[in-house]
Order: C-alpha cells, then structure tokens, then sequence
C-alpha cells in the first residue's frame, strides 16, 4: 500500500516576478517530491460542498492563495483572493491533483 501523502512545507509563490506571490502554491512532500499548482487551478478544483455541486464560474486567471493553514494534519485550508475560504484540502486530494496534471 502506498504510504500516504504529507507536506513538509508550503509556499506561496509567483509565477512570475511582478506577480502577486500566491499565484503558484507549491508544496514539498516527504517523499522528496515536489508539487505546484497555480491558485487558478486549486480554485477550481475547489473541494467544498458549495464548489462541488456547482462549478466555479467567473474566477479571474491571476486569482491567488493570500494565506492557508493546516487543518488537523490531513488538510489544507486555501484563503483564496476572491474571499473564498471554504476548501479543505486533504493531502491526498492535492497529491491527486498534482498527479493528474503533473503540476504547473
Ligand atoms: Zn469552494
């Protein structure tokens, strides 16, 4: 069985230098990889009840991460630029995510 998915850090970054830094969210895991994901992404795939039963429309592409926390230690909070803070984000749902994208 594969062992699951934990963080060693977090960081909220810039694709670009005169981007907002949260655009990119880039987490290192303990398996020594390394995922990113743009804001964008994440905000779609947003994982709340609200999110899942209606897909996000009107999301603006330079959206960004402005801060997170860790819940308990399965999860992921993301503090989206657009006042949504609802999704929790479960390490293994992001590894999902990363794995199915292969990142930025
Ligand atoms: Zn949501």
């Amino acid at each position: 069985m594969k062992k699951p998915a934990r963080p060693v850090s977090l960081e909220l970054r810039a694709s670009h230098k005169k981007d907002i830094a949260g655009n990119i969210v880039e987490i290192k895991w303990a398996d020594g990889s390394t995922s990113a994901s743009t804001a964008f992404f994440l905000r779609m795939k947003c994982p709340c009840a609200t999110c899942r039963e209606k897909k996000p429309s009107g999301v603006a592409p330079h959206i960004s991460v402005t801060a997170y926390g860790w819940v308990g230690n399965y999860a992921v909070q993301l503090f989206f630029s657009d006042n949504h803070d609802t999704g929790i984000f479960t390490y293994s749902y992001l590894k999902e995510l990363d794995e199915s994208t292969g990142g930025v």
